[in-house]
């Protein structure tokens, strides 16, 4: 029996270190090396054509004709992403973001809800505003989902999807372009495809990295950052109301999540902060 599991064994832990050993990618944000065996110019085809059809298909809220929900969605959206322009070009790193065509919309939703799909495409549902109340709340909520594309946290997921489905057959999938299994992986890796907008939670460590980038990107676009503790404080009351917002259902409230931003607040906002008087 031993010598028959190690039989199959071997070759699978080959392929797949190789397969690891072949497809890692250190991300400039994180620093932390990542399984990588998906193009970025796939994730983010895939994305973009996955935007467009749940823009195509939702209630998008214009920002032509002064709607205030839509103009605060903006403003505060494109702080966020001039901040992520700027930290890249301050580690001299702006080519990084060459294939992202940011996007973003406002959806008329009852759902708490707000994300962003790899190459910047961003969505905020009205109904988390009335959680987020101010500007640096939303940049708070924005900055964290910003952060989960930049530091390529679906494209990580998908390429562990790769490994899981098809074990060895993994790098040749990988790296034979299929853009049919791409789209599978992605909409695997996000929950989409059937139900539009239903994110699947990331894990743990994702939204700690989300939590911690989107802070310092909340500070670089001049907004305080203390309002994260705030607005994660809220989130927590409304958990226990009829409706409980989706947004919590992919990303838990609790006082680990605070303690960990308290962790790094002193040294967010001595280093990124500087409130324009
Ligand atoms: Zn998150």
């Amino acid at each position: 029996m031993k010598m028959k599991f190690k039989k199959y064994l071997a070759p699978a832990i080959i392929i797949t270190t190789l397969a690891i050993l072949i497809g890692c990618t250190t991300n400039t944000l994180t620093h932390r090396s990542q399984l990588s065996l998906v193009s970025d110019d796939e994730v983010m085809s895939t994305s973009a054509t996955q935007y467009k059809q749940f823009i195509s298909t939702n209630k998008v809220v214009p920002i032509r004709g002064g709607n205030k929900d839509a103009a605060i969605v903006n403003k505060v959206s494109n702080k966020i992403i001039t901040a992520v322009k700027q930290y890249y070009a301050d580690l001299g790193r702006t080519s990084e973001l060459d294939g992202y065509a940011w996007e973003i919309n406002t959806v008329q939703s009852s759902e708490a809800n707000a994300w962003c799909m790899p190459g910047g495409k961003i969505v905020v549902y009205t109904g988390i505003l009335p959680i987020t109340q101010n500007e640096a709340s939303l940049a708070v909520v924005i900055g964290h989902e910003v952060t989960h594309a930049l530091a390529k946290h679906g494209k990580e997921r998908m390429s562990q999807g790769l490994i899981q489905q098809f074990g060895g057959q993994a790098l040749s999938i990988a790296l034979a372009n299929k853009p049919q299994e791409t789209q599978q992986l992605f909409g695997t890796a996000y929950g989409l495809g059937t139900q539009y907008g239903i994110m699947l939670p990331f894990s743990r460590n994702d939204e700690y990295e989300a939590d911690k980038y989107g802070l310092i990107f909340t500070a670089l676009a001049g907004y305080d950052p203390h309002e994260a503790i705030n607005f994660w404080h809220r989130m927590e009351q409304f958990a226990g109301s009829q409706k409980p917002p989706e947004f919590l259902s992919t990303h838990p409230s609790d006082e680990n999540r605070i303690a960990q931003l308290q962790s790094v607040m002193d040294e967010t906002v001595a280093k990124y902060y500087h409130p324009q008087h």
